[in-house]
């Protein structure tokens, strides 16, 4: 299969590798020369532009920073497409921009999903991203063999839209986990408790949870953490704020109640400030 992907960062790079490495003709662009020429040392054939990337391309798939960014790429290339194709974006984007570009994509005679990821750079290296795609039946049908040289899993969520969906309620839940893990160290070290004590009764006990189990925020327990590492992340704190920003710009457009990722996300706003280098698991610091 012929492959256009447009956004080769951190991301896209190992995930168009994965492609090459399944055997399909990868065709990339990014505006930056290093993100090509890393991708060029895997295999995928640069290009100038976009809009070049797409031409013949069966299906066509975007990683890029954000909503705008991937309005904007689809409509400079939408009509170099070749009509039937199907467009994936494995942005993370809001909900109405990832509706907005699909009707743009159908409305071109394109296929289109949104198929936002979880599982990081690790994953995207790895070929073990879980994806949650949202899109018609026969987009779905589509984009899966596609997906799957870069996936461990792969779930349907439904209609277009859904996969962001699922992927901003997700973070939300894990923003907060991660806050309440933290507040349970801190107040178990004040009781006489120790981290290792805490996390064993935990992680076997009705408390337990991915944010406890896998990304201990204090170092001792789990030996691959980030806290291991002076917080290297793992998932940067930067990354947790956008997604929580686009979970709250979907709280307030649907009239949601959510104050507990309301909290979550002011409390990460204002870490994000000074530290968005750090993995969100250094949010325990503000709680010492
Ligand atoms: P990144 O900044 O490393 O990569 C984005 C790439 O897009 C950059 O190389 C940039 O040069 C390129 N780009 C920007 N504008 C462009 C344009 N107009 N045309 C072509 N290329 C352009 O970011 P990333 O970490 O790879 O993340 C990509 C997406 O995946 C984001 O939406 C992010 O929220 C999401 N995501 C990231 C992670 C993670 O752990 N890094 C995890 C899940 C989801």
């Amino acid at each position: 299969m012929k492959i256009a992907f447009v956004g080769l960062g951190n991301m896209g790079g190992p995930m168009a590798a994965n492609l090459i490495s399944a055997g399909h003709q990868v065709v990339g662009f990014d505006l930056s020369a290093d993100a090509v020429a890393a991708a060029a040392s895997h295999g995928v054939t640069a290009v100038e532009t976009a809009e070049a990337a797409v031409v013949d391309a069966d299906a066509v798939i975007t990683m890029l920073p954000n909503g705008a960014i991937v309005k904007s790429v689809y409509a400079s290339v939408l009509p170099n497409a070749k009509p039937g194709a199907v467009f994936i974006d494995s942005s993370t984007i809001s909900v109405e921009d990832a509706r907005e570009v699909n009707t743009q994509a159908n409305a071109a005679g394109m296929l289109q999903v949104d198929a936002p990821v979880s599982g990081g750079v690790k994953g995207a290296t790895a070929g073990t991203l879980a994806f949650m795609v949202g899109g018609d039946d026969a987009s779905i049908a589509a984009a899966t063999p596609v997906l799957e040289p870069m996936a461990g899993k792969i779930v349907p969520c439904g209609g277009t839209g859904n996969g962001q969906a699922a992927k901003l309620c997700n973070n939300m839940v894990l923003a907060v986990q991660q806050i309440a893990v933290g507040e349970a160290f801190v107040l178990a070290e004040k009781l006489g408790l120790s981290d290792q004590a805490l996390y064993d009764v935990v992680t076997g006990a009705t408390g337990n949870c991915w944010a406890l189990q896998t990304n201990c925020p204090v170092p001792g327990p789990v030996p691959t953490a980030p806290s291991e590492n002076e917080y290297k992340p793992g998932f940067a704190t930067a990354l947790m704020n956008k997604d929580l920003g686009l979970a709250m710009a979907a709280v307030s457009s649907t009239g949601s109640a959510a104050p507990l990722g309301t909290h979550a996300a002011e409390i990460y706003s204002a870490f994000a400030a000074e530290n968005g280098h750090l993995d969100f698991s250094a949010i325990i610091e503000t709680l010492k």
